[in-house]
């Protein structure tokens, strides 16, 4: 005999980031060459995509080239809004928020990793990592102490004043993670984070990663089964559906 125990819904944690029937489309060809409106055409990128991810996850999202997962993961990261369906960060509908809040929500809650680690070339490893600090107006001292610390972190307490030309690709974008760490997040999100990289440092950067998820999300695109091997769960995405999540 069992019955539903209304506890069992209050217990559930509150996702990191709720994807609910998320749609987007995107015009291509319009305005064209002579400002044409007519002839453009909309580009399903997504369709009625619904997901969840909790802390402690390390998520891989996969799928062929043009299957979506860039553009999930911009959704996911309140870079931009769906066109239809939500995204909830911590319960908050990404699209209700004006520009202003969603960057903020951004700053407070979500690091980001390219494929290109986006390193300010002049800029020491230090240097790059404390970046987001001068943004938030932190002191000097304590933003180049937080940027060392950080550094510790990924494996580069040797390699603080090297700039980016006198790193390998690998170290590269573990300067990129911890930059993306600075603010704490509690949402991790890399796009194609090893598509630069040989295997083994790849292999080093999904270390990192698996690291980081242990008290946040992560959520990586990769179309390399190296990556896929070392996730959790795969999400799994052909033509802008979701075809298995397990
Ligand atoms: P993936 O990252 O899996 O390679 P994307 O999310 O980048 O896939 O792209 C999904 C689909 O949306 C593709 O058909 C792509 O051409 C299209 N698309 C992506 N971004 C844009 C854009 N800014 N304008 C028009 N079409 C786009
Ligand atoms: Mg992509």
């Amino acid at each position: 005999m069992s019955r539903i125990d209304p506890d069992d819904a209050a217990q559930q944690p509150t996702p990191v980031v709720n994807a609910v029937d998320v749609g987007r489309t995107y015009r291509r060809g319009q305005g064209g060459l002579l400002g044409r409106n007519s002839d453009a055409t909309v580009v399903t990128a997504l369709d009625t995509v619904s997901a969840a991810i909790n802390r402690g996850e390390l998520v891989g999202i996969a799928g062929p080239s043009g299957s979506g997962k860039s553009t999930l993961l911009h959704l996911l990261a309140a870079l931009d809004t769906p066109t239809t369906g939500r995204i909830e960060i911590g319960g908050t509908n990404t699209a209700e928020l004006s520009e202003r809040a969603r960057s903020r929500l951004r700053r407070d809650h979500i690091g980001i990793v390219f494929q290109r680690f986006h390193l300010l070339p002049a800029l020491t490893a230090q240097q790059n990592v404390a970046l987001p600090f001068i943004e938030w107006g932190v002191g000097k001292t304590e933003r180049h102490d937080r940027a060392e610390l950080l550094l510790h972190r990924v494996g580069l307490g040797d390699r603080l004043t090297h700039r980016p030309a006198e790193l390998s690709g690998g170290e590269q974008q573990r300067v990129a993670v911890a930059r993306a760490l600075a603010g704490e997040p509690e949402l991790l999100i890399a796009d194609e984070p090893t598509g630069e990289l040989d295997s083994e440092a790849g292999a080093n950067v999904l270390d990192l990663l698996a690291d980081v998820a242990e008290d946040r999300a992560v959520i990586v695109a990769s179309h390399d089964q190296a990556v896929l091997d070392r996730v959790d769960r795969i999400i799994r995405l052909r033509d802008g559906q979701v075809v298995s999540d397990a």
